[in-house]
């Protein structure tokens, strides 16, 4: 039997999707991804995103330019979201590799998003790269083809990865 596509996945399985997943380990990965996603996108449609960061961008907004910071924050998980609700979209693409690839990636896009710290600021180096973030994503959404969404979204980690890196990495830079 072939591997179950995600569309099937996310529908009541027959008896035989269902002897196929209880020894597939592929299509038991994938169900996993699908289900975190889900779970992802659910939060987010409900623009409630962990309600500790968006508490504290409330807080802090107290001036313009806090605010055009938590902006960014928040575009970011809006292009998650809309990649999320795209994804869907496309179930009825049969190439299971590629998908499975894609949704691979767009949870580790969102797994290192989740370890991005919510500043009152922004710095300029990554005010830098947050422009490129935003180019690329809306490249993304504009993307035709799966094969270079996940060009993109490979992009996308290494930016939101580099983000990570400076926030971690130097505690000294000048904010705007
Ligand atoms: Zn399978």
């Amino acid at each position: 039997m072939e591997h179950i596509n995600q569309a099937a996945l996310r529908a009541e399985l027959s008896i035989e999707q269902q002897q196929h997943l209880s020894q597939c380990a592929q299509c038991q990965e994938n169900q996993a991804l699908l289900q975190q996603l889900a779970s992802c996108a659910s939060d987010l449609a409900l623009e409630a995103p962990p309600a500790n960061v968006w508490q504290r961008i409330e807080q802090s907004r107290t001036s313009e330019q806090t605010q055009s910071a938590s902006n960014k924050w928040r575009n970011l998980s809006a292009t998650a979201a809309m990649l999320i609700v795209g994804m869907f979209g496309w179930l009825s693409w049969n190439n299971y590799q590629l998908q499975q690839q894609f949704t691979q990636l767009l949870a580790a896009n969102m797994a290192l998003e989740s370890q991005l710290v919510v500043q009152q600021s922004i710095s300029y180096p990554q005010a830098h790269i947050f422009s490129q973030l935003e180019a690329v994503e809306q490249q993304l959404v504009g993307a035709q083809s799966l094969q270079k969404k996940l060009v993109l979204l490979q992009q996308r980690q290494q930016y939101i990865n580099q983000i990570i890196k400076l926030q971690r990495g130097n505690n000294n830079e000048y904010y705007i």
